[in-house]
């Protein structure tokens, strides 16, 4: 049976970059060994970093004075390198659910922490409105997109001071204005790769302005300096990124992976809020294209359980919701196909005629 996948991290990737990745592990470049076996620094591998380098930098438009690193970590080790480096005396950030508090926790570590607004009394449910951003502060960080929660800010914020996103989960899914970042990161098992590397993106000319000594593998500089081959890097997950960002522009960038995203959100939102059974779990302004949240209308709720088995039965996978949340999840990334979502709205229109 067809397998669709909505899963939310590690996630869906397209066949294709699956398949290339899979070639290369056999025999890179025709060389007779494998990706997984050659050093780092053979001859052929520097050609990847500089291509995914370059690809990034062309599909995300990203100007002048900023570069692109690839480390291991994921993104909680972004948490505290972010504050490490960028923290100064002071920094904002906006509380939009489990990811954005913990990165909160570890900038507490590095000075005075200003949450402008938070929607955790409300489950995370909506994205806070209305709040003011302190001035002299160093940097606002936001989570551009709450995996679990399924809220989403899908512009970059005017706000006056530099902004820092963690964009983990919809990185490559909306054009971005890079010039207003001092930082993005983004762990690739999202919406880029498989897990392995992150992706961040720095302003040059921030760097080495922190009031502390940093340990020399959490100071961006020298990752900057040794163009991500400061140690041995996640050469696997690079190369199947690289093949992404091939796949990505092949279909037409960011803008094209945007419009995609809003077709399958409306298909699979259009659903939940026509069908009896279901609703969604957050306000419909701050719904995420990426991550669709929904659960069982309060008169249905003894019906989670079968609608879960009946949807797995027909090939979904990945559906349930994140134990914070409960009830469902369909991840729809960048690779999540219209006949993936379709698929899921045919389970949730049959299980309905069952009722
Ligand atoms: C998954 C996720 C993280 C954590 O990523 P790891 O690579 O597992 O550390 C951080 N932020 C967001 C928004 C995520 O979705």
């Amino acid at each position: 049976m067809k397998k669709y996948n909505f899963n939310a991290g590690p996630s869906m990737l397209p066949r294709e970059v699956i398949e290339n990745t899979a070639k290369q592990c056999l025999d890179f470049n025709g060389s007779g060994l494998s990706l997984m076996e050659i050093s780092h620094r053979a001859k052929d591998f520097q050609p990847v970093v500089d291509e995914a380098v370059a690809l990034v930098k062309e599909l995300l438009q990203i100007p002048e004075g900023y570069s692109v690193i690839f480390l291991g970590g994921g993104a909680s080790l972004e948490f505290c390198m972010v504050p490490y480096n960028f923290l100064l005396t002071k920094a904002a950030y906006l509380n939009t659910g489990t990811w954005a508090k913990k990165a909160m926790k570890e900038a507490k570590l590095f000075g005075e922490v200003v949450e402008v607004a938070s929607s955790a009394d409300a489950g995370y449910t909506f994205i806070p409105k209305g709040w003011e951003c302190p001035t002299d502060v160093d940097y606002l960080h936001i989570t551009t997109n709450n995996t679990i929660y399924g809220t989403e800010i899908r512009t970059d914020l005017d706000v006056p001071v530099r902004l820092i996103g963690d964009m983990s989960s919809d990185i490559m899914s909306r054009p971005v204005d890079v010039s207003k970042y001092d930082c993005i990161y983004a762990g690739a098992q999202k919406n880029l790769s498989m897990a392995g590397v992150t992706i961040v993106i720095v302003k040059d000319d921030k760097l080495g302005k922190a009031p502390r000594p940093i340990p020399t593998m959490l100071d961006y500089r020298t990752h900057v300096d040794k163009g991500s081959m400061f140690n041995t890097p996640p050469v696997v997950p690079i190369y199947s990124m690289l093949e992404n960002l091939r796949w990505i522009k092949r279909n037409g960038g960011v803008e094209a992976m945007e419009k995609l995203a809003k077709q399958r959100a409306e298909i699979v939102y259009g659903e939940i809020d026509r069908n009896k059974l279901f609703r969604g779990t957050v306000a419909e302004e701050d719904r995420s294209l990426m991550n669709i949240c929904f659960v069982m209308n309060d008169e249905y709720k003894e019906l989670e359980k079968p609608f879960f088995d009946f949807a797995t039965e027909r090939g979904m996978v990945g559906i349930k919701g994140h134990r914070s949340v409960g009830g469902f999840r369909a991840s729809c990334y960048n690779a999540q196909t219209i006949e993936g979502v379709n698929a899921l709205v045919q389970a949730m229109k049959d299980f309905e005629k069952q009722q």
